[in-house]
């Protein structure tokens, strides 16, 4: 197990969902139904910051229930729903009733993300103050970038003032506009119309600028770009109040992936780009330039992936091969893993249920992670099966979640 001073090898012993004991070799005379987690990591539930979970809308891609049971299986007890819904999260009304579906299904808990503008469409400041009374900690515009900067520093003032964060999606519209995948050698053989990497720097270098005038905190959603690592790690040793993440697929895979048959199930945004991008973000997550691992869980059915890579939609799914993947690509070690996984991200959303080391007396909220198990992901629990890991052999699984008390997934079912 995994506590603040390192990892121990215990027993721990949960009676109707709260811990009543940690120690070395406690005896269990056939009370209690015991799981052998002998060689694996047990820490706090994982949480992701940053998830499509499609409800209100656009159920046929995904809802709060098929997601919450792929968040479970991937080891999640908390996600944060992104508000580029229909309509979008933009109101206390709406994110009221988010948050509510996620408590009837009860499997993790949904923390509903607040649109920064109303209506997400970058004009006026959405009801900010309802969002928050509704229990919104992140606020996004995702899917699109707040552009106007006077609109984002006004944000970042009333925002920040009321405790939250502003999570920005960095893209300059006027240079990814048109664009399918990184700008580069690949789509220039492919013949394919790029998004330079500038499209994420110039927004991250603003961002940086504003959130260092104002004293506010920015976040900077699913980074692709080494330059972006390079500006954040600068502005941090300044002492910038940013913090940033990387998603799952953008650590593994580069553009040489649509080289090699140009296939959508590697089309996102922002695209894969090189090698040293792919580089830089991993030396960034290790040093702690980059803080956190998001999903950016982006359910498509097959009818908008399945066409020529021009017209597929962006974005793959990742709630349930997110952690194989992280161990897979960058063996870390447990407190590495959590920290990226699971106190990191729900320190970032301010919550103060997740990300917690089991502890004595509280609510079980923990999941027990093989990272020695090998595995192919090949079916998922999502509406959606739009991944680039299917057939993959990864490296970790998670075998074992207890969601606030209670068991919701055990060896890969649901229970
Ligand atoms: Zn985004």
């Amino acid at each position: 197990m995994l506590s603040p001073d390192g990892g121990q090898t215990v027993d721990i012993l949960i009676e109707n969902g709260r811990i009543v004991s940690i120690g070395p070799a406690l005896s269990n005379d056939a009370l209690y139904p015991e799981f052998d987690a002998t060689g694996c990591w047990v820490g706090p539930g994982f949480v992701d910051i940053h998830t499509h979970l499609r409800e209100p809308g656009h159920e046929y891609k995904e809802d709060i229930k098929s997601g919450s049971q792929a968040a479970a299986l991937g080891g999640y007890t908390a996600v944060v729903a992104m508000p580029n819904t229909m309509p979008a999260i933009d109101s206390g009304h709406i994110a009221r009733l988010v948050a509510a579906r996620g408590r009837e299904v009860g499997l993790i808990e949904v923390q509903p993300a607040g649109a920064v503008t109303l209506g997400r469409q970058g004009n006026e400041l959405a009801h900010l103050d309802e969002l928050w009374e509704a229990g919104s900690r992140i606020f996004t515009d995702d899917g699109d970038p707040v552009a106007d900067s006077g609109l984002m520093r006004q944000a970042l003032e009333y925002i920040g003032d009321l405790g939250g964060v502003v999570s920005q999606h960095c893209e300059d519209k006027g240079l990814s506009r048109g664009g399918h995948m990184h700008e580069g050698s690949v789509s220039s053989l492919l013949g394919i119309r790029g998004i330079p990497p500038a499209s994420e720097d110039i927004v991250v270098a603003r961002d940086i600028a504003l959130s260092e005038m104002t004293d506010r905190p920015v976040h900077f959603q699913h980074l692709s770009s080494a330059r972006s690592v390079e500006l954040i790690a600068d502005a941090r040793l300044r002492g910038v109040p940013v913090t940033a993440e990387v998603t799952p697929h953008h650590l593994m895979f580069t553009d040489k992936e649509i080289e090699a048959g140009t296939d959508p199930a590697f089309k996102m945004h922002p695209p894969l780009r090189t090698e040293s991008d792919r580089q830089g973000l991993i030396e960034g997550l290790r040093h702690g330039v980059i803080d956190v691992v998001a999903t950016d869980h982006a359910p498509h059915v097959t009818a908008d992936k399945e066409v020529p890579f021009e017209e597929a939609a962006n974005g793959v799914i990742g709630l349930e091969t997110a952690a194989a993947v992280v161990n897979t690509v960058l063996q870390p070690d447990a407190a590495e893993f959590f920290s990226w996984m699971s106190t990191g991200p729900a320190g970032i959303a301010r919550m103060a249920n997740h990300g917690r080391y089991p502890t004595h007396g509280e609510l079980a909220n923990l999941v027990v992670f093989d990272p020695n198990a090998r595995w192919i992901p090949g079916t998922y629990a999502s509406k959606s099966t739009n991944s680039p890991y299917t057939g993959l052999t990864l490296t970790g699984k998670v075998r074992l979640t207890v969601s606030m008390g209670r068991t919701t997934s055990s060896e890969g079912q649901l229970t």
